[in-house]
C-alpha cells in the first residue's frame, strides 16, 4: 500500500512539468493554491524511500501529507490537472487495457509509477531541445490532417469502446494546419523560460527510477506484463485517450515524439534492452 501510494505522489513531478506546459502555451492557467498543494512539499514527501520501506512513522506521515495535499490541490483547482499528468495517462490506458501479469494485476500506483519513468525518460530528451529554432512553416507542411489521423486512432485499441472514446478525446485537441503554425510560434516564444521552469520542476529519470525501485515500485514494463516493443507503442497511445495538454503532445505537435521515443528504445537508450 506505502509502495503504492508512494508511487502515485512522486507523479506529481510529472504532473508539474505537464502543467507547466500547458500553463506556459496559453492552454491551461496555473492556479497558484493548487500549485503550492501540490508541488511546494514535494521534495521533502518523497524524500526518503528506504525509510517508507521499513516502514518508519515519519516517512508514512509524510507520504500521507502528501497524498492528502494532492488531494485538497485537486479540489482547489476544480479539476485533477494538478495532480495528474502524462504519467496518468500511462496508466489509465493500462488499467482500461486490464494491463496484468499473470493472474497479478498492478495496483493503480505501481501503473502511475512506470507511467512516471516513461514520461521522465521522453521529458529528459525533449527538454534538452532547443525548441525556439523550430520552423512553423515546416512543422505546417508536415502536419497530417484530422482525416489521416482518426483511421490511425482507432486501429491503435483493440477495444472498440476504447477506440471511440480515444477518437473523441484525441479530435477535441488535434490541431488544424494554421493553428499548429500558431501553435510553434506560441512554443518557441515560451522555450526559454519554460526550458528553464523544466529543468528545476524534473529530475532525471535514473534518479526517479532508483527512488521507486527502494520504495518497492516495480520500474521496468515486464514486471507490469508488458513488453518494450509494447511500452514503446503505448507513448502515442496514451497521448490519445484524453484531451489533456502534457508533454507527449509539445513532442508531437513540434515533430519529435516519434524520434525521441525511438531513441529510448536502441540499445544504448534508457529503455534499451538490459545487459
Ligand atoms: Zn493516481
Amino acid at each position: 500500500m506505502a509502495a503504492s501510494g508512494y508511487g502515485d505522489l512522486l507523479g506529481k513531478v510529472i504532473a508539474g512539468a505537464d502543467w507547466m506546459i500547458a500553463g506556459a502555451l496559453g492552454i491551461e492557467t496555473i492556479e497558484p493554491t493548487a500549485w503550492e498543494h501540490s508541488q511546494h512539499g514535494l521534495r521533502d514527501w518523497t524524500a526518503d524511500p528506504l525509510a517508507l520501506r521499513r516502514r518508519e512513522p515519519r516517512a508514512l506521515y509524510l507520504l500521507i501529507e502528501g497524498l492528502l495535499m494532492a488531494g485538497l490541490s485537486m479540489q482547489a483547482a476544480r479539476s485533477s490537472r494538478p495532480a495528474s499528468g502524462s504519467e496518468h495517462l500511462f496508466s489509465h490506458l493500462w488499467e482500461m487495457e486490464g494491463v496484468h501479469r499473470g493472474s497479478d494485476v498492478p495496483s493503480h500506483g505501481f501503473q502511475v509509477g512506470l507511467g512516471t519513468i516513461a514520461a521522465a525518460a521522453l521529458a529528459e530528451k525533449l527538454v534538452m531541445r532547443d525548441l525556439t529554432t523550430l520552423h512553423g512553416a515546416s512543422v505546417q507542411a508536415a502536419w497530417r490532417g484530422w482525416e489521416q489521423v482518426e483511421p490511425e486512432v482507432r486501429r491503435s485499441f483493440s477495444d472498440p469502446r476504447v477506440a471511440a472514446s480515444a477518437v473523441e478525446e484525441s479530435k477535441a485537441k488535434h490541431l488544424t494546419p494554421a493553428q499548429v503554425r500558431g501553435r510553434i510560434a506560441a512554443i518557441r516564444r515560451a522555450w526559454p523560460e519554460l526550458q528553464r521552469s523544466l529543468w528545476s520542476q524534473l529530475r532525471p529519470v535514473e534518479e526517479l527510477r532508483v527512488m521507486l525501485a527502494a520504495a518497492g515500485c516495480p520500474t521496468t514494463p515486464e514486471e507490469l506484463g508488458l513488453t518494450r516493443a509494447e511500452l514503446q507503442r503505448d507513448y502515442a497511445r496514451a497521448r490519445q485517450i484524453r484531451t489533456r495538454y502534457t508533454l507527449l503532445d509539445l513532442a508531437a505537435e513540434t515533430g519529435l515524439l516519434d524520434t525521441l521515443v525511438s531513441s529510448l528504445f536502441t540499445s544504448d537508450g534508457f529503455w534499451g534492452l538490459p545487459g
